[in-house]
């Protein structure tokens, strides 16, 4: 538990929220402000900030709950399909430093988007970035 930290509060049930689920090291529950009825923040019990301090490990028992939390948002919703998203950063819209997975219910014709501007790359360019990400993958 870390000091000051709203989630790590919600998943010790020091501040309430709406839980649609819960595990050892998991609970999902309902955002304060959902971008569509039904919307659900997944987070680990254990405090992380984001996905750039997650271990593997702790990741992947967190998101092994996607699949059967994704069935049941749609099947209770009446939604079509749903975005998963996961801000990690400031620079990305992350506003609570503790990991979590939106769960975003859609359904056609809803109004949310989240289409970007896709950009291009300049001759050269996307080789470049290749190689500057397999090495730093390599750890060199
Ligand atoms: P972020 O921008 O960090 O990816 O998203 C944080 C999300 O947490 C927002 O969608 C916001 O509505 C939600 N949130 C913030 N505080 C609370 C809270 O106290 N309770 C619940 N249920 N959701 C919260
Ligand atoms: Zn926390």
């Amino acid at each position: 538990m870390t000091a000051n930290c709203i989630f790590c509060k919600i998943a010790s049930g020091q501040i309430p929220s709406l839980r649609v689920f819960e595990s050892d090291d998991a609970v999902a529950f309902l955002d304060i402000a959902p971008l569509a009825p039904g919307h659900i923040l997944l987070i680990p019990k254990s405090h992380c900030s984001s996905l750039l301090e997650v271990s593997p490990e702790v990741l992947s028992r967190l998101t092994a709950h996607l699949p059967s939390l994704a069935r049941a948002i749609l099947s209770s919703t009446g939604a079509t399909g749903l975005n998963v998203l996961q801000n990690s950063g400031e620079s990305s819209g992350q506003a609570v430093f503790h990991l979590h997975f939106h769960l975003i219910p859609r359904v056609s014709d809803d109004g949310l988007g989240f289409r970007w501007n896709a950009g291009a790359y300049a001759a050269g360019e996307a080789e470049s970035m290749q190689r500057r990400i397999r090495s730093s993958l390599a750890g060199h």
